[in-house]
């Protein structure tokens, strides 16, 4: 396996409140996402791993926020790793049930490098209490299809589930490490 020593990572929408902003409920992805985004980068950093900033904030549509999130990605020399970050909804769940909808990380095929971190991003999320989702593979994602290195997409958790929102909100950062983890975590193994 291959040492993750720089990686890009982004906020997959434009900003709330733009055109092609992401979902908004309980959490407002297109904030969270870069919030988690910004926490991410820092903690790499300070772990020694290269991280560059691909969030667009200036689409004038969904497709050319996506495309110019490819073309920030690939003008990166020798990075490892692409994050998208995300989060989901479709769980209507805003009383709470007890019961996250929790994370899942998408990846055109679960192999080697990309597969592992996402293995593990998920498990590190569980361990904060989200429901695993699992890995899922999806080749219909533009980003995931776009990029030059191994990419991978996290839907952190759902903006509509009371229950995600609680856990969530009560530990911000947790999350941000939680990914970081899993990087570090697979470099060890390396
Ligand atoms: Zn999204």
């Amino acid at each position: 396996m291959k040492k993750i020593k720089k990686v890009t990572i982004h906020a997959g929408h434009n900003p709330s409140g733009k055109i092609a902003c992401g979902a908004s409920d309980l959490l407002d992805e297109s904030t969270e996402a870069r919030y988690i985004t910004r926490k991410v980068i820092k903690l790499l950093r300070k772990n020694g791993i290269k991280a560059v900033n691909c969030t667009v904030d200036n689409g004038t549509s969904q497709s050319d926020v996506l495309h110019k999130i490819c073309t920030k990605c690939n003008a990166v020399a020798d990075a490892d790793l692409h994050i998208s970050i995300h989060f989901n909804a479709g769980r209507d769940d805003r009383k709470g049930d007890g019961k996250t909808g929790g994370t899942e990380v998408l990846l055109t095929e679960n192999v080697s490098d990309k597969g592992d971190i996402a293995k593990r991003i998920c498990n590190q999320m569980a361990k904060l209490g989200f429901t695993n989702r699992g890995v899922k593979t999806n080749r219909n994602l533009y980003f995931l299809n776009h990029t030059k290195a191994p990419a991978i997409l996290i839907e952190t958790c759902f903006v509509d589930d009371k229950d995600d929102y609680m856990l969530y909100t009560s530990d911000r950062d947790a999350v941000a490490k939680a990914v970081v983890k899993a990087v570090l975590n697979h470099n060890k193994g390396c």
